[in-house]
């Protein structure tokens, strides 16, 4: 008896196992041809300066539409495509059509504005990164400063003269850095001396228990003092309440990005706000402002 019920167990257990190894080889081969099927398309979502309420920059975010799978979030494919090496493609992808749509932006009279673009490891530690970085700015006709990477804090772990030697061919082409997820990585103080680090971006697990939790708003405040005195900018990831927004003001967080202002945007969405929607982003703030 007991040998029949383990055997079920184990049917049970490899037809789960087949149907999860099945579900990845079906993404895994629709992935390979994404790109070119053209079904990638970057979202972008708002950055907004804290002093001015302004929106001062934007980050690209990838999305895949499938026909038949439709919209899968990058959390799912963003691994797959890192394991086996296509992140190589959809991320030169992602870089080429952030900086040739901000280009655009910026030459149709919106206002300028810096898009940030994420890093995976993988791309991170192709030796010609730095290379390709600029052949992609030439070609797109972007001035660096427009251009920010975002990197996680894995990144700076290994193969430490290799990642400074890279971050500083990165920074004397004009870019920007920004340590993405701040907080949930191998953090180490000795990365923040040590690297050519821009921007600090606390993740949103330490914001979104803001105010319930006196933990986190420790965490956070101590996380923007830390910054603001290593003169970095910092940014908060995941703002989503009125509250949260006020505990980052009253404690001089540089910039928000999260749902309380908007979701990532397709193309005509962002153009939207960028067009009608600046002034509602200062009222917005404005009114938190006055209530303390
Ligand atoms: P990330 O770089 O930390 O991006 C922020 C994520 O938080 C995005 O998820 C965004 O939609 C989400 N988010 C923004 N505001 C809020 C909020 O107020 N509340 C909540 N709950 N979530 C918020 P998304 O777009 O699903 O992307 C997930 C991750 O996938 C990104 O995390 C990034 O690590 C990766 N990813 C996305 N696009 C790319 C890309 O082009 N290249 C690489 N290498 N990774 C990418
Ligand atoms: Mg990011
Ligand atoms: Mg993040
Ligand atoms: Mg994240």
């Amino acid at each position: 008896q007991a040998k029949q019920k383990g055997r079920n167990n184990y049917q049970f257990f490899t037809s789960c196992m087949h149907d999860a190894i099945a579900n990845r080889l079906t993404l895994e081969k629709y992935l390979r041809k994404a790109v070119e099927l053209n079904e990638m398309e970057l979202f972008y979502q708002p950055k907004v300066c804290l002093e001015t309420g302004r929106i001062m920059g934007m980050e690209a975010l990838l999305r895949w539409n499938h026909p038949k799978l439709k919209l899968i979030s990058p959390t799912e494919f963003i691994p797959i495509a890192e394991e086996t090496g296509m992140i190589l493609a959809l991320g030169e992808w992602a870089l080429v059509e952030a900086c040739r749509q901000t280009k655009s932006w910026q030459e149709a009279g919106l206002p300028f504005l810096r898009v940030a673009v994420n890093l995976s490891p993988n791309q991170f530690h192709q030796p010609d990164l730095p290379e390709q970085i600029r052949w992609i700015l030439e070609d797109t006709g972007l001035d660096p400063q427009w251009l920010e990477l975002e990197i996680t804090e894995n990144i700076l772990m290994d193969k430490t003269a290799d990642t400074l030697n890279t971050l500083q061919q990165l920074k004397s082409i004009g870019v920007c850095i920004s340590l993405d997820d701040f907080g949930t990585g191998y953090s180490s103080f000795s990365y923040l001396k040590g690297f050519p680090i821009d921007c600090l971006k606390i993740d949103r697990t330490f914001i979104q228990d803001i105010p319930r939790s006196p933990k986190d708003a420790n965490i956070a405040s101590a996380m923007i003092r830390l910054a603001r005195n290593l003169n970095m900018i910092v940014v908060a990831e995941g703002v989503e309440t009125k509250e949260q927004l006020a505990f980052l003001q009253n404690h001089q967080c540089h910039v928000a990005q999260g749902y309380i202002f908007s979701e990532p945007l397709s193309v005509s969405a962002f153009e939207n706000l960028i067009e009608k929607g600046r002034y509602r982003l200062v009222k917005a703030l404005k009114e938190e402002g006055q209530k303390g």
